[in-house]
């Protein structure tokens, strides 16, 4: 069985042909899945004759939805998706005054074992097929009635461990005749996958890369993210620069604050030494914590004072307001409690 919204307009035109139908019933089928048809009736232009061929060879793919919340304090929303194997995965829509960012998931649960993520730690189940992280946005342009303007690949998972399918769905996003999302309104968040990063400078799509660094020493950043082991902090940033030199898009570097582990001034300057000279801005995340973990974020003063010292030396820096803490915190904590039954 072919899901059909895993396939490009281009692609699913080639599909017809494969079941003796002309090329242009592609671009309606195409069509009506941007429209938010859910099955094959829904399509009015579609024969019944194609509808029944259709149907014993293809499903279109739809997320359902298991559990929505929406925050009291702003206006972000959260979303489980219950896949067709019964997975549960985790989606967060973050309104502001000038766009609606969608953050989305790209596996089920993650294997790269960062110490202070929900999302790692039952490991990981399995990756997400692009229609699975497409329909995402779908779900929640029609549960909000708004187009999703940005989207961040800051969800479960590590999207340059599931690569393939990630450059699918950032081909399907962009389409001008599907969701229509411009590859700069694209944020692609990594803990640092070497040959993947230059890979992704490669094909030249230019959307924002953010690199999840939190520490800039290697030893640390191994106890806090085991993949650390794998790739050096020199060659990161070699990739983080080659990246920028083949895309000429800033990049950002996050740096999840946590009280005691790498917060320290002696941190900070370690850290400006090592972004001299780099088109880049960093983004401090206050780390929320795991229940399963012990790891507290600084004070506000401390954070406050930890970019002071990047500023002061020219680096740009924000601090990551938390959204929806009313409602299951961030970071893959909402799917965990769920499937260990604690919201309903
Ligand atoms: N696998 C990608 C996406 C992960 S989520 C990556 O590693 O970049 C996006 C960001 O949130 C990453 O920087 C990640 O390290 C950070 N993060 C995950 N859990 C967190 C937590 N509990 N508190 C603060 N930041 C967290």
């Amino acid at each position: 069985m072919i899901a059909l919204k895993n396939l490009t307009e281009e692609e699913l035109k080639q599909f017809m042909k494969t079941i003796d139908e002309p090329a242009y019933r592609g671009s309606q089928i195409y069509s009506w899945i941007y429209k938010g048809a859910k099955s094959f009736d829904d399509m009015k232009n579609i024969p019944k004759t194609l509808k029944e061929k259709l149907e014993k060879v293809s499903y279109i793919g739809n997320l359902k939805l298991e559990l929505k919340l929406e925050s009291k304090i702003d206006n972000s929303k959260k979303y489980l998706f219950e896949l067709n194997d019964g997975n549960i995965i985790e989606t967060v829509m973050m309104e502001y005054e000038d766009r609606i960012t969608v953050c989305i998931s790209n596996q089920v649960g993650c294997r790269m074992g960062c110490k202070f993520c929900a999302s790692t730690l039952d490991g990981l189940i399995r990756n997400l097929e692009p229609w699975e992280i497409i329909d995402q946005i779908l779900k929640v342009q029609e549960d909000t009635k708004k187009r999703v303007s940005n989207l961040v690949l800051m969800g479960s998972g590590e999207p340059l461990d599931n690569f393939e399918n990630t450059k699918k769905f950032l081909k399907l996003v962009n389409d001008k005749n599907g969701l229509n999302i411009g590859y700069r309104h694209i944020t692609l968040s990594t803990c640092g996958i070497v040959p993947k990063m230059k890979e992704l400078a490669d094909i030249k799509i230019p959307i924002n890369l953010a690199l999840s660094l939190h520490s800039p020493y290697d030893d640390k950043r191994v106890e806090i993210m085991p993949v650390a082991k794998a790739y050096k902090i020199k060659d990161i940033l070699d990739a983080c620069r080659y990246y920028i030199k083949s895309t000429n898009r800033r990049v950002t570097i996050e740096y999840s604050l946590i009280k005691g582990v790498n917060d320290s001034e002696k941190e900070a300057k370690e850290l400006i030494k090592l972004l001299k000279g780099m088109l880049c801005h960093v983004n401090l995340i206050p780390v929320n914590n795991v229940e399963e973990r012990d790891f507290k974020r600084p004070d506000k003063s401390h954070i406050y004072k930890f970019k002071e010292i990047l500023e002061k030396n020219n680096i740009p820096t924000t601090v990551r307001n938390s959204m929806g803490s009313d409602i299951g915190g961030a970071c893959g904590q909402l799917r965990r409690k769920h499937k260990n039954s604690e919201v309903e």
